[in-house]
């Protein structure tokens, strides 16, 4: 059985084989956003997993963008919107590009998705090929463990998104360490404060799991496509309601409150060149 915290490039081919986000409000708000962070001065913009190329054509209307991804079923399509967008097939630990090559290297929720050794590497990767700014964006603070599913093949417990990691700005400032930050922006939608010990209850004995009728979703371990709803007994409902109570006096108890979804951050290289 393929272990999916190791690098799975299949995964990545069969979902951007079924994904689409062209008109996904989320991505074209992602999309502006980002845009609108790019600083002055900058011409040349390198997109690392850049997926189906909704954030790329949107840079590609003001700057000189590379779109990287290491699913050529992506670059299929980024290939169709945005055809003058120059294409790279490559993983983000391994960019075949030189050092200081571009002014800006951006990536858009890609990282919580490396296993860890490859986030660090991938993370040097921007690092060395950024002139003098990185643009990253991620789920903020994530509780992966939020949206698992249990596959009923294999038993494994995932993140429906494949998120591994949860990232926020001193996580990243240390993984971006010749850089500073410059801004910081936290948008998207409001994230209930939750524990991930919380949540494991939950879906252990209230069956919560993440799922809903007609979730396309593939098992990152043994590619099992076929959930059905959780089992549901009188005795869920219990163990939801003692969790979110659970919840609230966690959160009252430390200050954990709501946030929005994303963070994003700009950041400046410290020993700028000129
Ligand atoms: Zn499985």
């Amino acid at each position: 059985m393929p272990d999916h915290t190791v690098d799975n490039p299949e995964f990545y081919e069969a979902h951007w084989r079924r994904t689409r986000t062209a008109h996904d409000p989320a991505v074209l708000t992602k999309a502006a956003q980002l845009v609108e962070l790019v600083p002055a001065g900058v011409r040349s913009v390198l997109d690392v997993g850049c997926g189906d190329g909704t954030i790329t054509a949107a840079m590609a209307q003001r700057f000189e963008v590379t779109a990287v991804d290491r699913s050529a079923a992506a670059l299929a399509h980024v290939a169709e919107h945005s055809p003058t967008v120059e294409r790279i097939l490559a993983s983000a630990d391994q960019l075949p590009l030189a050092d200081r090559s571009r002014d800006l290297v951006m990536t858009s929720e890609m990282l919580e998705h490396l296993p860890g050794p490859m986030l660090q590497a991938a993370c040097r990767e921007l690092a060395r090929v950024a002139r003098t700014w990185v643009l990253v964006s991620v789920p903020h603070a994530e509780n992966v463990r939020r949206r698992f599913l249990r596959c009923p093949k294999c038993r494994l417990e995932f993140n429906i998104y494949g998120h591994l990691h949860s990232l926020d700005r001193a996580r990243l400032t240390g993984l971006f360490g010749d850089f500073e930050v410059v801004q910081e922006l936290l948008s998207g939608p409001a994230e209930p404060a939750s524990l991930p010990a919380i949540e494991q209850v939950r879906q252990h004995y209230g069956q919560r799991w993440h799922w809903w009728p007609g979730l396309q979703v593939q098992c990152p371990a043994c590619g099992n496509e076929q959930f059905a709803a959780p089992k549901w007994h009188a005795g869920n409902r219990f163990v939801d309601i003692s969790c979110d109570h659970a919840t609230r006096l966690w959160a009252r108890w430390t200050g954990a409150h709501e946030q929005p979804y994303w963070i994003t951050l700009l950041l400046r290289r410290r020993d700028r060149d000129g």
